[in-house]
């Protein structure tokens, strides 16, 4: 509950809403920045990969294009002319008398020069016709220095490929070899060295061969060249026409068909194929070939060049691969960037936020506070109402709210004050009235009890005088002792009737009161007087009802009584009773075609001892009325009388439930 009471304010009303939009735009942002990011990635991988496989082939064409020229060189090399002459001569140079052996010597320190200053050169030979090594410089010396290869470890070439695919090319014409690992007399010298051979035939002026100059590279070094070209996280791979590796990033995987095993590339990217075999298997010579493969993996570049400028014979292809994973990797760093720039956004917008919706919420906070502090006095409560904005035009309104409510407050207690005193005054004058109406009663009820005795006396001692002494007294007399008797009784039916008065419904419990059985008892109880008037009495559908059972009983007993006894001469009487449910109770009707009550008498006859009549004319004591009251009054209800339908009188009452 709490929390949502904290959701629910205003604080988190403005709050809630700008941290969903800033985490919705930023995820909508970011969403399309990454898939265009993942396209880019691809694409600026692909041209790197392309860019530098075109790097590597153009340096690796240029390297062996270097070595063809330089070897195409030595042959214009002014030592080889003359050796030819001083052959040609008997061993003496006719030019300038310089032995052959001179010559011999000359050729080997140009070679030995030339070895020296490019690195990349391994060996550099000179051939005779026959095949025989004739000058050998090469890098075997101490320390891997320059050496010329003293005359006995000079040996017999004449079956190598390279002497005998070159002594039958035209002059000028350079041949290269397939490039392999190094042998010394046809065993791999370690550690390996993989080189790739330069060969040129050397005519004399009858065009004749005299020789074949032989220069050997070393392919690890230019190798090592082509793989500064390229970046790191890319992957050089170069094959041979087969596609065994020349060079990959695992040394060992290279030159292995030099040791009869199998390394090739179409193994590891079988996509690759179709550079170096045809469908049936057959080897393709697929020059200048480009070829780029993307998948989830790898992106690969290859490139097929023709190394070998003379024959066409054979090729090799610069293949560059790229993890894509890791190019996507870029990916993972934006994301990262991102994340943190939201955060941030957020932390600053929560902030910020936090702040603007303080400023506009303190003011209400305070009213809120002053309020719930000061319940007891709301009129001087330090309202904000010079807050800015809607705030301060709140607290104004809700100040004039106040100081109504504190003056309408101010007159609601002294209304209650009033009221109070007034309740009090009342409930002291019933306290009063009921104490007054106890001892009324309890007087009424002794005085008309005490009052009884003296009167039996009164009368007895009378009645003593009439039997026994009347014949004494005159007629006056004798009619004073009448009165006196006539009185005394009168004054003992009052008596009894107020003593009768005093007693109605005390304590009296309700009881259920079957009122057309009751009716029916008192109808058999004045079955006699009915009979005498020749009237009747009439009532059907009456209710049961709660109430005291004997009070009640006198109650209708009563009004039957006097509907019978207050008929018109001659005129039968016609009494009949009604009920009918009212709210909350009970209305009965008694009703007969007597003769009648005039309007000023009607509240009259229910006042004890008054009487319409002379005792002589119509029997009575004036109290029945004034027992029905009662008993009404005592069980909620009201009595009075209307004229019946038939002119008589007509007794109305209500019982009301308990
Ligand atoms: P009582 O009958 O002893 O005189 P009540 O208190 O019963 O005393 O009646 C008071 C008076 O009301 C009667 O004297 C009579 O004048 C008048 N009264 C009562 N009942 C009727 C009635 N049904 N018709 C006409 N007058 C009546």
């Amino acid at each position: 509950m709490a929390f949502w009471k904290q959701l629910n304010s205003i604080r988190w009303r403005i709050l809630a809403p700008m941290v969903l939009l800033i985490l919705a735009s930023n995820f909508v942002v970011l969403s399309s920045t990454i898939d265009q990011l993942d396209e880019q990635l691809v694409l600026s991988l692909k041209g790197d990969l392309n860019s530098e496989t075109d790097i590597v082939s153009v340096q690796l064409q240029a390297s062996i294009r270097e070595l063809m020229r330089d070897t195409a060189w030595l042959r214009g090399l002014p030592p080889i002319d003359g050796m030819m002459r001083a052959e040609a001569n008997g061993g003496i140079d006719p030019l300038d008398n310089s032995t052959l052996q001179a010559w011999k010597n000359r050729l080997a320190i140009i070679y030995s020069e030339m070895l020296s200053a490019k690195p990349t050169r391994v060996q550099i030979r000179y051939l005779l016709a026959d095949g025989h090594e004739l000058v050998r410089i090469d890098r075997f010396g101490p320390n891997n220095s320059v050496r010329v290869v003293p005359v006995d470890e000079l040996q017999d070439k004449s079956k190598r490929d390279y002497f005998l695919e070159a002594k039958h090319l035209p002059p000028g014409h350079v041949y290269l070899s397939a490039i392999n690992l190094n042998r010394e007399n046809g065993v791999i010298k370690q550690p390996q060295q993989g080189v790739i051979r330069a060969a040129t035939p050397v005519y004399n002026d009858e065009g004749k061969l005299h020789g074949v100059i032989v220069i050997n590279e070393s392919v690890d070094e230019i190798f090592n060249d082509l793989l500064k070209l390229v970046r790191p996280s890319h992957e050089l791979r170069i094959t041979n026409a087969g596609g065994e590796y020349l060079l990959h990033p695992e040394p060992h995987k290279a030159f292995q068909f030099d040791y009869g095993e199998r390394s090739n590339i179409v193994d590891d990217f079988p996509e690759l194929q179709p550079l170096f075999f045809s469908e049936g298997g057959t080897p393709v010579n697929a020059l200048e070939t480009e070829f780029e493969l993307i998948s989830e993996k790898q992106i690969v570049v290859a490139k097929s060049i023709n190394h070998n400028l003379l024959s066409d014979s054979g090729h090799l292809t610069v293949v560059l691969s790229a993890d894509t994973l890791a190019a996507l990797s870029v990916r993972q760093n934006v994301f990262q960037r991102n994340a943190y720039i939201i955060t941030l956004t957020l932390i600053v917008a929560l902030v910020a936020g936090l702040f603007v919706t303080r400023y506009i919420t303190a003011p209400i906070l305070q009213m809120r506070r002053s309020i719930s502090r000061r319940k007891a006095n709301l009129f001087d409560l330090p309202l904000p109402v010079n807050a800015p904005g809607e705030t301060g035009e709140l607290a104004q309104a809700f100040s004039e709210l106040l100081t109504k409510l504190d003056q309408r407050q101010a007159n609601l207690e002294s209304e209650i004050a009033e009221r109070k005193l007034a309740q009090e005054q009342v409930e002291s004058n019933v306290k009063k009235l009921s104490e007054a109406n106890a001892e009324l009663q309890q007087f009424n009820y002794i005085a008309s009890h005490d009052l009884q005795e003296p009167l039996r006396t009164v009368k007895s001692f009378v009645e003593l005088l009439q039997k026994n002494y009347a014949d004494a007294l005159d007629g006056n007399g004798q009619t004073a002792l009448r009165f006196i008797i006539q009185s005394t009784t009168r004054m003992q039916e009052l008596i009894f009737g107020l003593l009768n008065y005093s007693r109605i419904g005390v304590d009296a419990p309700r009881v259920e009161v079957d009122v057309q059985s009751l009716l029916g008892s008192i109808s058999q109880d004045l079955a006699a007087r009915i009979a005498e008037k020749r009237g009747s009495l009439e009532f059907h559908d009456m209710p049961v009802i709660r109430a005291q059972a004997t009070e009640v009983r006198m109650l209708f007993q009563n009004l039957i009584s006097n509907a019978l006894k207050f008929s018109r001469d001659g005129v039968p009487p016609v009494v009949k009773i009604f009920a009918t449910r009212i709210d909350k109770g009970w209305q009965f009707c008694v009703s007969d075609n007597g003769i009648g009550i005039s309007e000023e008498h009607r509240e009259r006859i229910f006042l004890i001892f008054q009487r319409l009549h002379r005792r002589d004319e119509i029997e009575g004591t004036g109290i029945g009325l004034a027992h029905c009251k009662k008993v009404v009054e005592m069980h909620g209800g009201k009595i009075w009388v209307e004229t019946s339908t038939d002119g008589g009188s007509c007794f109305c009452l209500t019982i009301m439930d308990e």
